[in-house]
C-alpha cells in the first residue's frame, strides 16, 4: 500500500464491474492504480444485487421450471417438487461470495491499491494532479475515473422495505411472496417478474410505454408481452400507475390501463422497476467544470469528461445503456488510452443487450424503426424458433430471430432475438456487426447442425426469403 505522498497515475473511483476492470487493466499495462471504494465489500451493484444475484435465482427457477415439465421428458416420481427458500438464497449467497474473494485475489495478483471510504473530488487538476478526499485522507492522482453507478429510483417518496422493493430487498426476501405487483418491463422488472412467476408467486406486470422492454425492437416487446399472457402474468401495457399505498398486510396498487378504467390491485408486495439514477450527487462534481445531462455525466468517445484529467464510465453516463459490460468496456478504453495505447472507442450500436427473463432476449445494433428512422432502406428477415429441431429438442419453440438489413449492400444492421439461449446466440452477432458483415457472407457461413446457432444461419438467409427450415 502506497503512503499519503504516492502520486497514481489512475484513481478510480467506484469498485462495480466499470471501476474493477479499469483498474485491473490498467495494472496490466504497468501503471499505478488505487481503486477506491466506499462498501465493504468490491463488486458494485453488479456482483452484489444486480447481474450475479439475479441470474442466479434466474437459474434456480428455469431448473424448477424443466422439473416441473419432468413427465413430458419421461421423468417420473417428481410431480410436486417443493422449493427449500433457504437454500436457493444460500447457494446465490456463496456464489456472490466465491467472485467477491475472486475480485479481493485479482487485485493483489494486479497490485492495486484499493482504498476504502467514501470519495469526493476536491476540485480541478492542480499542477496536473487531481485529489480525491477519502474520509479525511488525500488521494493524489494524474487521473480520476469516476465510476459510481446508479441506485434504483424510487415512485415518489415512497420508501423501500420488505413490501416495497426495489433490486436490494427483492433479493433477500424471508419468504417467496403470495402475490407481487412488478411496475416497469424494462430488463429488471421482467426478470423478477420471470423469476418469481417461476417460483409460484401471482405476478403482475404494470408498463407505462406502449409495450414491455421498450428499449428493443418493437417486435420483441410485443412477443414478450404475448408470452407473459401465456404463461399467466397479469400484463399491462400503456397503464399509468396512479398510487402506492401500504395496507395491512401488503400494498395495494391504483392504476389506469389502456381503455381508461381505473383498478385497484393488492398484492403482498410491489417492486418498482422504474429506472436507475446516476450515483452523481454528494462526491465533488460541481467544484469542477464536468457537465451533466439530467444528473448523467456527458464524456467524448473516450469517456473524457468535460474536465481534464478526470473521465466517467459505466452507470453515470450520458447516452449510454446501463449495463455492466459497458461500464467493463469503458474502463478498458480509458486504461489503455491512459497507457498511450491503441483503443477504440465504444459504439452504442455495437453493444449486446440482453434479459434473463423466459423467453430470453439478446439483441444488438439498430431496430427497425431506428434504422429507418435514420435514412436506410431496410430488408427485414425473421426466422422462428419453432422450425429450428435443437428448439424442439430442447423443449422451447417460443420467439424467433429478427434480422435488420440494409437493403443496398445487404449490411446487417441489427439483430433481435427473443428464444432460447438468445443472450449466448447474440454473441455472433455482435462480432458482425463489428467486422461490419454483410447477409450475403453469412448465409455461406457454416452453422453446426442440429444448434440454436444454425436458426442464425436460417434467419440472415431469410432476409433474402431463403431459409432453408420454412
Ligand atoms: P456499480 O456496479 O453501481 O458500482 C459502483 C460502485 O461505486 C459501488 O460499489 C459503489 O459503492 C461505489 N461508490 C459509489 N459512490 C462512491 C464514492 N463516492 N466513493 C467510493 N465508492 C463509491 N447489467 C448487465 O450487463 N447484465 C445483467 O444481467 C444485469 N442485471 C442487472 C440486474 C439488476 C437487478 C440490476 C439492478 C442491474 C443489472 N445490470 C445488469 C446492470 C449492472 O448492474 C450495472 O450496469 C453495473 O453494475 C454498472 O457498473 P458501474 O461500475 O457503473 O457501477
Amino acid at each position: 500500500m502506497a503512503d499519503s505522498q504516492t502520486i497514481y497515475d489512475i484513481a478510480v473511483l467506484g469498485a462495480g464491474p466499470g471501476g474493477y476492470t479499469c483498474a485491473i487493466r490498467a495494472a496490466q499495462l504497468g501503471l499505478k492504480i488505487a481503486l477506491i471504494e466506499k462498501d465493504p465489500q468490491l463488486g458494485g451493484t453488479c456482483l452484489h444485487v444486480g447481474c450475479i444475484p439475479t441470474k442466479a435465482l434466474l437459474f434456480n427457477a428455469e431448473v424448477y421450471d424443466h422439473v416441473k415439465a419432468g413427465k413430458e421428458l419421461g421423468i417420473e416420481g417428481i410431480e410436486s417438487p417443493k422449493l427449500n427458500w433457504k437454500t436457493i438464497q444460500d447457494g446465490k449467497t456463496k456464489i456472490v461470495q466465491k467472485h467477491t474473494k475472486g475480485l479481493d485475489f485479482l487485485m493483489r495478483k494486479n497490485k492495486v491499491d484499493v482504498i476504502k471510504g467514501y470519495g469526493k473530488i476536491t476540485g480541478p487538476a492542480q499542477n496536473g494532479i487531481v485529489t480525491v478526499d477519502v474520509e479525511g485522507k488525500p488521494v493524489k492522482t494524474k487521473n480520476l475515473v469516476i465510476a459510481t453507478g446508479s441506485n434504483a429510483r424510487a415512485l415518489g417518496d415512497l420508501k423501500f422495505d420488505d413490501r416495497v422493493l426495489s433490486n436490494i430487498e427483492i433479493l433477500s426476501l424471508p419468504n417467496i411472496p403470495r402475490s407481487m405487483i412488478v411496475i416497469g418491463a424494462g430488463a429488471v422488472g421482467v426478470e423478477f417478474a420471470s423469476i418469481y412467476k417461476s417460483f409460484g408467486t401471482e405476478v403482475t406486470i404494470i408498463e407505462y410505454a406502449p409495450r414491455f422492454v421498450p428499449a428493443e425492437d418493437e417486435d420483441i416487446g410485443k412477443e414478450l408481452l404475448r408470452l407473459y399472457k401465456k404463461r399467466g402474468i397479469d400484463s399491462y401495457v400503456s397503464t399509468k400507475v396512479e398510487k402506492v399505498e401500504r395496507t395491512k398486510d401488503g400494498v395495494k396498487v391504483t392504476f389506469t390501463p389502456a381503455d381508461g378504467k381505473q383498478q385497484v390491485k393488492e398484492a403482498e408486495t410491489v417492486l418498482i422497476a422504474i429506472g436507475r439514477a446516476p450515483r452523481t450527487e454528494n462526491i465533488g462534481l460541481d467544484k469542477t467544470k464536468i457537465k451533466l445531462d439530467r444528473g448523467f455525466i456527458t464524456t467524448d468517445e473516450w469517456m473524457q469528461t468535460a474536465e481534464p484529467n478526470i473521465y466517467a464510465i459505466g452507470d453515470i453516463v450520458a447516452g449510454m445503456p446501463q449495463l455492466a459490460h459497458v461500464a467493463g468496456m469503458q474502463g478498458i478504453v480509458v486504461a489503455t488510452r491512459v497507457a498511450g495505447k491503441w483503443a477504440k472507442p465504444v459504439r452504442r450500436n455495437r453493444i449486446p443487450g440482453c434479459t434473463y427473463c423466459e423467453p430470453q432476449i439478446g439483441s444488438v445494433g439498430l431496430t427497425e424503426a431506428a434504422a429507418k428512422a435514420e435514412g436506410y432502406k431496410v430488408k427485414v428477415g425473421k426466422f422462428p424458433f419453432s422450425a429450428n429441431s435443437k428448439a424442439s429438442i430442447v423443449h422451447s419453440h417460443d420467439g424467433f430471430i429478427k434480422v435488420v438489413a440494409d437493403e443496398k449492400y445487404g449490411e446487417v444492421l441489427g439483430v433481435h432475438i427473443i428464444g432460447p439461449q438468445a443472450t449466448e446466440l447474440i454473441a455472433e452477432c455482435v462480432v458482425a456487426l463489428e467486422l461490419e458483415a454483410t447477409v450475403d457472407e453469412l448465409m455461406f457461413t457454416i452453422h453446426a447442425h442440429p444448434t440454436l446457432s444454425e436458426g442464425m444461419l436460417d434467419a440472415f438467409s431469410s432476409v433474402y426469403g431463403e431459409a432453408i427450415n420454412i
